[in-house]
């Protein structure tokens, strides 16, 4: 676990697009912070750079008090979960979120312990000796997560992982999610475009337009004071 912090974090693409400009954020050991805004708005491209997956123009990350801007995505012990994931087809749900622990050489009943703590808080339990195919949509991505965190991660970042989903689902991992970080707490940096998802989630929201962060703070506190009308019209809020 650690602390995320921005500093002025910047991402000019090649084609010279500000895809993200001047990003401060400061994120505790533990919270659980939403990043939401429209499409474009440069959510993934922010996730991304603390992933070390796109490359920080300018400004400083840092994750657990050290610089990060040029440290390879393997030596962050970071770990992400994508709108589309792809499982193993031929193996287990169990040897799915084993996967990174046998590449990393743990001991079977260290592997055993950790894949079964995760499926006992992703409700997978029952579903350990299957294959995905076998499954429903929210349970693969249910897998996918829990892939994710069996190494116990620094932090944890999600990009839109409900978004393939239906909606009833979507709304059921809701829980799924939240109990998940409530259960590791694990600093955990979420990406959605959906309002309801952003304000029933997390710890605190961010919400950015343009590349630019509009306002940062617990739901309520931005639905009762939007910092603009950005902010207000986006949310929902009655101000
Ligand atoms: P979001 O995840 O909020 O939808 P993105 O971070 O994907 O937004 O994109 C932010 C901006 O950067 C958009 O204008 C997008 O077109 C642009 N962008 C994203 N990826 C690239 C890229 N590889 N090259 C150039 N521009 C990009
Ligand atoms: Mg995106």
């Amino acid at each position: 676990m650690a602390e995320i912090v921005l500093d002025q974090v910047t991402k000019r693409y090649p084609d010279g697009s500000l895809a993200v400009d001047g990003v401060d954020l400061e994120i505790a050991d533990g919270e659980f912070v939403i990043l939401v805004g429209p499409s474009g708005c440069g959510k993934s491209t922010t996730l991304n750079m603390i992933a070390g997956l796109e490359d920080i123009s300018a400004g400083e990350l840092r994750i657990g008090g050290e610089r990060m801007n040029d440290r390879a995505p393997k030596d962050r012990d970071i770990a992400m979960v994508f709108q589309s994931y792809a499982l193993y087809p031929h193996k287990t749900v169990f040897e799915n979120m084993a996967f990174p622990l046998r590449l990393a050489k743990v001991p079977d009943a260290e592997v055993r312990a950790k894949v079964e703590e995760a499926a006992r808080v992703l409700d997978l339990t029952a579903h350990l000796t299957r294959k995905p195919a076998n499954l429903s949509g929210g349970q693969r991505q249910r897998v996918a997560m829990g892939r994710a965190i069996v190494r116990s991660p620094k932090a944890f970042l999600m990009d839109e992982p409900l978004s393939n989903l239906d909606a009833k689902l979507r709304v059921q991992m809701r829980t799924s999610v939240s109990k998940l970080q409530k259960r590791l707490g694990t600093t955990t940096v979420y990406v959605t475009h959906d309002q309801t998802e952003a304000m029933t989630l997390g710890d605190r929201v961010v919400v950015m337009r343009g590349g630019v962060v509009q306002q940062v703070g617990p739901p309520q506190h931005l639905y009762e004071h939007p910092a603009n009308l950005f902010v207000a019209g986006f949310i929902g809020s009655p101000a």
